[in-house]
């Protein structure tokens, strides 16, 4: 699954380039930089390689969020209507620009339900923010009709799932934007890292000057003689985390034709087993194949079969995320008591508490019952086999216990 398992001696060259100059910024010092623009460079490959119009890098896939956010004016009093399965970094970054997080069901597809969205507009709703989780992709065309029908923004949140596609296009360049992470465990790494997609040069612009304290980039070689038509942040990436990206991007379509691979082969694995199914997957070509996301028939066996690896020490890997893992709302404890060291606004703060007594029946349905197995870039296919074979007796072991009982 990440990009740092094939480290290599790209990564170095690229990181070296910086080093000889000592430039490590990412404006400026036009002279002593030697033509070295890697920051620039990654954001020119990025718009090639997914096909995006404009791409802003930003210091992380959280940053990408927020500055995402404000440059599509999404802040006080907006609603957001977002998934209760994500990692915690989707309602950071709404919160980061005062804007309140509408949480709703996600469906098999481990995303949105369009449904659960439909019933969750209401006249303050301003974006619909989907969440490609673990490699896959959200029913976009759905999520998209209903944005023209209302009005509403689409936000892409593709942070998990660099390099997939729905219906030929690359998840993140759909909506009105999207992100991508380059954190350290993502497809491909800057070790910290983020970037906007858009293909609106309006939005563009405003990402450019948020993530650099409102500087319009309109002074030449002379930083000092930058306006700044509004105020912004520091969200800027270093030129050595961009070297990285660089080298990285470079191989991001080997990275994902080995995770394709070895997800098929493991998946072909688990399969033998009927009581076994799989996440639904809006446009099956184009999942990325980051992570193998299954079914058991009912959360007492998935609960048994996480225990039955945990006792064996195999259950690496494979994620429980909801009892396990802080991506989903079952764990949310900071948010739903509004936790947070700064003010909020009431109206903030009274969604945040209500999440402490609203209850998510379609969702826990779902993610109760669900395990994702991440895909390493690293498995030989012996590897692939040993583990699905371990894996398959676990499940069978705890699909007989289970039979036995009734
Ligand atoms: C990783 C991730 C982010 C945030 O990325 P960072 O670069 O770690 O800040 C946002 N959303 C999702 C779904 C993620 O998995």
């Amino acid at each position: 699954m990440p990009g740092f398992e094939l480290w290599g001696a790209e990564e170095q060259k690229e990181v070296n380039d910086v080093l000889e100059t000592g430039i490590l910024m990412r404006y400026g010092f036009d002279g002593a930089r030697k033509g070295i623009w890697k920051a620039k460079e990654l954001e020119a490959e990025i718009c090639n390689t997914f096909g995006s119009q404009y791409a802003q890098l930003t210091s992380s896939g959280t940053a990408a969020l927020t500055t995402a956010m404000a440059a599509l004016g999404i802040g006080y009093g907006d609603e957001v209507i977002m998934p209760t399965f994500t990692f915690v970094a989707s309602f950071e970054a709404v919160l980061s620009v005062g804007a309140i997080p509408v949480l709703v069901d996600v469906d098999k597809t481990l995303t949105l339900d369009p449904d659960a969205v439909k019933e969750a507009i209401t006249p303050n709703t301003k974006c619909i923010m989907p969440v490609h989780m673990c490699g896959s992709m959200a029913n976009l065309d759905a999520l998209r009709n209903i944005c023209e029908q209302h009005d509403l923004l689409l936000l892409e949140d593709a942070c998990q799932s660099i390099g997939a596609t729905y219906k030929g296009k690359a998840v993140g360049t759909i909506g009105d934007a999207g992100t991508f992470s380059f954190d350290f465990v993502k497809t491909m790494t800057c070790g910290e890292g983020g970037v906007v997609m858009t293909n609106k040069e309006d939005v563009y612009i405003k990402c450019d000057g948020y993530t650099d304290h409102g500087h319009d980039h309109k002074g030449g070689a002379d930083r000092g003689a930058d306006d700044h038509p509004f105020i912004g942040y520091n969200y800027r990436i270093s030129e050595l985390h961009a070297a990285v990206g660089l080298a990285q991007i470079r191989k991001v379509q080997r990275f994902l034709d080995i995770q394709k691979k070895n997800y098929s082969q493991l998946r072909q694995i688990i399969s033998q087993v009927p009581e076994v199914t799989f996440r639904s997957v809006p446009d099956p070509d184009g999942d990325s194949c980051t992570f193998l996301s299954w079914f058991l028939p009912s959360e007492e066996i998935t609960q048994a079969f996480v225990e039955e690896m945990k006792s064996q020490g195999i259950l690496g890997g494979n994620f429980y995320w909801y009892k396990n893992n802080w991506h989903y709302i079952s764990k949310w404890d900071h948010l739903k008591n509004a936790s947070l060291l700064t003010g909020l606004s009431h109206a903030v703060t009274e969604k945040l508490r209500s999440y402490a007594t609203q209850k998510f029946p379609a969702s826990d349905a779902i993610m109760g019952r669900c395990i994702s197995t991440s895909i390493s870039l690293a498995w030989t296919d012996e590897q692939i086999k040993e583990k699905g074979e371990k894996m398959v007796a676990a499940i069978r072991k705890v699909l007989t216990a289970q039979h036995n009982l009734v």
